[in-house]
Formats: C-alpha cells, structure tokens, sequence
C-alpha cells in the first residue's frame, strides 16, 4: 500500500488544476511544489515586488478566448473577472536611434487579448480554494524517482513517500535536467524532454509604476515597438483598479542581461520610456524586474539559447515509466502549448488519463 493514489509535482497553473480535478473525483492526492510559493510562472507582485493576488504580471499578462476555449472555459468556471489589454490611442514605432519615435494609430486587435482583473494569480487563488490545504506542500522540490513494486517513491527534503501513480506538472526539459530516475529514462524519452523549450524561459520584463497614466493624458495606448531597445516591446500595464504602468520584455540576451546587471538594465529601459513617452516617465514610482532565465525553478542553461514553441509529441514517456508518470505542463499540450490555455488543456487531460486507469484498475 503507498503513501498516497497520486503524487502530483509542481503547483503552477497545471499542477493545481491537476489536483483539484483529481481530487473533486475523490482521487487521493497530495502535491509537491518546490518553490515557496504556488503559481509557478505565473507571478502578481506588488509595487514593492512582494508576490500577492493583486498587482502586476511578471509571468503571463494574457490570454486569448477567441481561440484558447480550454483558458476561456476555467476562467468562465472560476467566475473571474477580465478586462480587454488597453490598446485606446496611438502606439509608438522607434525605428532607429538617430530618429525621433513616431506615432501611429492603433491598429484593430485581433484576437482581443484579455487580462484577469487582480492579474493572473488570482487563477491560482481560486484553484486553491477548492483544495485542502494539507495535501498542497510548498517548498518541497522533487529530486529523485524510483520504479517500484506497485509504484514510485518521491525523494523530497529528508523523507521518501510512495505513490501509485505521478503527475508531473512542470516544464519537460527541467525535470530532465533536475531529477534523476531510477531506472534512467529511456535514450529517447530525455532527447524529447532535453529538446523541449520551455515557453518564455529565456526572457525578462521590466516594469514602472506611475503615479498618473500620463501616456494615456498624450493620447497614447503605451504600446510600442522599438528597433533600438533594450525593450522591442511595450505595453500599458496599468492594473483593473487603476494603477499606472508600463511594462516592457527585454530585448537583450540573458547572458548579457547578467552582464549588464539589473540596475543597469532598469535604468536603460527607464531612459526608453522616456524617449518614447516624455519626460515624466522619468520618475516611476517604483519599478520591477523578473529575470526568468535567471530563475532555476522556471529554466535550464539549454534555455536561453532557444526561445522556440514546444513542438507535439505523441508520447512524453515512453519505456517502464509510461505506466505510472503521466505530464501535465503545459508544454506537453497538444494545442496551445506553452501558454496558460496548454497548462489548463494537458492538465485536465492527465486528469483524465490518471482517472481512467484508476477506474480500470480498480474494475
Ligand atoms: C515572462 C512570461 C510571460 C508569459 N506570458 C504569457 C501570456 O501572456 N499568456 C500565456 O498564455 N502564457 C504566458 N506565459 C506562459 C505561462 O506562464 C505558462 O504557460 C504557464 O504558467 C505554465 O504553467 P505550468 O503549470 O505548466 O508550469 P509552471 O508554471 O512552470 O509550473 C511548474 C511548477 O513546478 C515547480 N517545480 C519545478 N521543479 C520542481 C521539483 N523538482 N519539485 C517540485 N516542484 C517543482 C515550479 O516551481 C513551478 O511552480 C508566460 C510566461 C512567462 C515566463
């Protein structure tokens, strides 16, 4: 008899969804997340920086339910509240530095991108809430599997547990080069995971927080592409009860982003903001960064050097371990990979698989 039906690892977006899905079905489950925090890539911080339920989206901003059903429905089901990426008025093009930026109308959007009023991490809050909190463990990394008899034991800090089955919820490529396996996975099923970019990893945001939208005062979206940098893409990043921002992704490798280092990085982006939108977004308030190619719980050193989309795979594990590890990140999807849509999408499938087998074996 094992510790536990279902081991889940990782409590990001998939991860929780997993185990509330698992465990609404009546599915004994317990969930190891390794950082201090639930929610994975998704991140909401305040003005101070500090993780909460109300601020600004350092991990995913939006998402798209013209053509993300699987997102669209959990946020329907959820009840929470959205409010469309603010794009009213002109957007900003740089060409290059010895020319002055230029303004053009904005374009329609299509498709609309939307925002969660709170930011993103409101999903997890609610994910949560139907859990109980003695099943989801928080710092408290997987390091280790090993077939056996009957299932898998999970090394975690100090103590081993045993499990039926497991449900890997995090990026393929970094469970592969985190955790070893006993026996080793097979040759083709690591290529697989080690060939497996992991979305957005290699990439960082700056924010600055204002005390008044003042672009907005300009007649501008606070949208912006730039070809001189260091941020080639900008947007309005003011929050659903009216906190003024603008947030960028940087243009800059994260090698050289760890070079330059981050205080450098922020003032070289605040100096763009004013070129692009006056003089006053020379005073933010406050200002963040999220270096995600610098977080080890997100990327791997294989990451900074592709940014591609997860490709399909028709089967993520193959060999001994097909039997009892099902993954449910979103990487694995097979529509939408990457993105919160594929999180919800392979999570909810894995849900699925493990329930069936459940049944099966229990028939
Ligand atoms: C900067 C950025 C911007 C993005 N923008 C968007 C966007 O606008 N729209 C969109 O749809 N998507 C966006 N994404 C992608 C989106 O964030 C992901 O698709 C989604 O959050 C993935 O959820 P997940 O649960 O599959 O993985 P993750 O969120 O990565 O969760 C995996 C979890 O596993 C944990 N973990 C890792 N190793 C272990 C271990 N050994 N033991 C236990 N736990 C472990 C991690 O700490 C983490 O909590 C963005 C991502 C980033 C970084």
């Amino acid at each position: 008899m094992n510790d536990m039906r279902v081991a889940i690892i990782g409590g990001g977006l998939a991860g929780l969804n997993v185990a509330r899905l698992l465990h609404r079905a009546g599915v004994d489950i317990q969930l190891f997340e390794a950082r201090g925090r639930f929610g994975g890539r998704i991140l909401t911080v305040d003005a101070q920086g500090a993780a909460g339920e109300d601020g600004f989206d350092l991990g995913p901003s939006w998402f798209w339910p013209g053509m993300q059903p699987a997102i669209a429905a959990l946020v329907g089901e959820l009840d929470l509240p959205s409010f469309p990426q603010r794009t009213e008025g002109d957007v900003i093009f740089e060409r290059m530095s010895r020319e002055g930026p230029r303004r053009y109308p904005t374009p329609p959007q299509e498709p609309q991108s939307l925002r969660l009023a709170g930011g993103c991490a409101v999903l997890i809050r609610e994910l949560r809430r139907d859990l109980p909190a003695e099943r989801l463990h928080a710092g408290v990394p997987v390091t280790r599997l090993d077939l056996r008899a009957g299932g898998v034991r999970l090394t975690l800090p100090g103590r081993t547990v045993t499990a039926d089955h497991v449900i890997a919820a995090l990026p393929p490529r970094l469970m592969q080069a985190t955790m070893s396996f006993n026996p080793a996975l097979p040759p083709e099923t690591e290529t697989l995971w080690r060939g497996t970019p992991t979305w957005m990893a290699p990439h960082a945001k700056v924010f600055a927080i204002y005390d008044r939208p003042f672009w907005r005062e300009a007649g501008l979206s606070g949208t912006a592409q730039s070809m001189v940098g260091p941020m080639p893409e900008i947007h309005d990043a003011t929050t659903h009860d009216g906190q003024p921002a603008l947030f960028g992704f940087l243009g800059i490798g994260a090698a050289e982003r760890a070079r330059i280092g981050e205080a450098t990085l922020i003032r070289a982006c605040v100096d763009q903001f004013v070129r692009l939108f006056g003089a006053e977004a020379a005073r933010p308030r406050a200002t963040l960064y999220k270096d995600w190619a610098a977080d080890p719980l997100t990327a791997t050193d294989a990451d900074p050097a592709s940014s591609d989309h997860p490709v399909f795979a028709p089967q993520w594990v193959q060999g001994p371990w097909s039997e009892v590890l099902t993954m449910a990140g979103s990487e694995t999807s097979t529509h939408e990979a990457g993105y919160l849509a594929g999180a919800v999408e392979a999570s909810s499938n894995a849900a699925a698989a493990v329930m069936q087998g459940i049944g099966a074996r229990a028939g």
